[in-house]
Order: structure tokens, then sequence, then C-alpha cells
């Protein structure tokens, strides 16, 4: 299910049955010359397609923090937003989705994830917000002091029976740490990806263009192999969105 393409009482279904609503949070970056710059946001968004009609898919968010790291703005498809930009624009978002009602929200990240835990800028920018958006929207419904007060003495003891108001909105990388699949920048793993997912915007002929260090384990790319990754990714979002587990 879109969320764009849903009427209210669909949605209004939709978070009464508990089902996940998703963020897919993607970058505009340059991946060598055999790969759409869409690379990050395809994989998420492709992956999260398949997990339909389980979760609802927000419409996705495409400008993140790219950075110059790879490449150059000029020619190279990177269009770089600073963090600090993202920021007040996830608040809001987030803050909107607390404010219709939206209590099960997830952001799904492959840009920069290989090291989630200390985080990279795109993530930390929406999770930062996301605790923000919490915070102050607790704080408009209940009041200052709303933790203080005698009625949340339970606190804890929800916490440790699973329910938080800090677990309404969670940010999650693509994949699991440690996981076999190669993690890389358009070499095997992320051409592999796209060779599963996005075929059509795949051209090996390219992938030796400009000579870079991380595109020559490319030519090792399989479709097949592409799968593998999307499976274990498949399974790890499922887990983390508390889908039942399911041979997919
Ligand atoms: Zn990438």
């Amino acid at each position: 299910m879109r969320f764009e393409r849903m009427r209210p009482a669909q949605l209004r279904a939709a978070i009464d049955a508990g089902t996940p609503f998703v963020l897919p949070i993607g970058v505009m970056e340059y991946h060598g010359g055999h790969l759409p710059v869409g690379v990050d946001m395809l994989a998420v968004t492709e992956v999260l397609a398949r997990l339909e009609p389980e979760v609802v898919l927000l419409p996705p968010f495409a400008y993140g923090a790219a950075s110059h790291a790879v490449a150059g703005p000029e020619g190279t498809g990177n269009l770089h937003v600073d963090a600090s930009a993202l920021v007040p624009f996830a608040e809001g978002l987030f803050t909107a989705l607390l404010r219709g009602g939206f209590r099960n929200i997830h952001g799904v990240i492959h840009h920069q994830t290989e090291n989630f835990a200390q985080g990279m800028p795109t993530d930390l920018a929406f999770r930062l917000a996301a605790r923000n958006a919490i915070f102050r929207f607790l704080e408009s419904e209940r009041g200052t002091g709303w933790w203080g007060d005698r009625a949340m003495r339970d606190y804890y003891a929800q916490h440790a029976a699973g329910v938080s108001p800090f677990d309404w909105i969670r940010i999650h990388p693509l994949f699991p740490p440690g996981n076999p699949y190669p993690f890389d920048h358009a070499g095997e793993g992320e051409t592999g990806l796209m060779q599963a997912l996005v075929p059509e915007g795949v051209d090996m002929a390219r992938a030796a263009e400009g000579d870079h260090w991380y595109t020559e384990t490319a030519s090792a790319a399989t479709a097949a192999r592409g799968e593998e990754g999307v499976a274990i990714a498949l399974a790890h979002v499922r887990s983390r969105l508390g889908l039942s587990d399911r041979m997919d």
C-alpha cells in the first residue's frame, strides 16, 4: 500500500491494524558509470515494495546528505543537502505523522550505514528529528513535567513490556550489521542489488568508467547474488518492523 494512494478510511484501518508506516530515506549520489544515482534510495524502495501489503510505504525522501566524498557535484548526479537542513524537515514530517495518529512509524536507510551504531549525517538527522518530534509531541499533548507525573510511575515497567513512546518512530539500516553480503559503494554488493532490483538501470559496459578503486569488484556481481542480499535485507527489515516470520 502506498500512503499517497490511500483514502482516509484506509489509513485509519491500517493504523487500527498496527500496520507499519515506512519512510524510505535516500540520497542521490554518484555510483560509477554503470549504476543510477539513486542506488541507495532504490535499494530501500525496491526491497520495501516486496513487503507490501504488510506495510504502508510513505513517499520516499530522496534528498539526504550524499556528501562529496565519492565525487564532486558537477555532472555526477551528486545532490548533497547538508544534514542541518534535514533535521527541521524531518522533525516537521514526523510531527505531522504523530499528529495524524500514526504510532508505528519507521525510516529505512542504506546510505553510509556500514557503522549505523555511531551514525552518519543523514541517518543521524532523521534519528535526532524523530526524538525531537516525540519529545515535543508528548509535551504538547501531556504538558511539561509529563514524565515526572505520578501516573508515569510504571514507565520502566511499560518499557519492559515493550511499550515506549520512543518506539513510535524508529530508524533502521537496510542491512543488519555483520551480515555476509558485501557492503560497498558501486562494487559487487550494490551492483548485484541493482541487477536484482532495478536491472534496467544497470549498464555493465560502463563499469570501468572513471577507473575507480571502488568499482573494481563490480564485474563479479550477479543478479542471483543480489537476490541473496535482498533476502538478507528483507529478513532484517521484517524483524525490525515486527512483521511475523515468513519465507520470502
Ligand atoms: Zn550506495
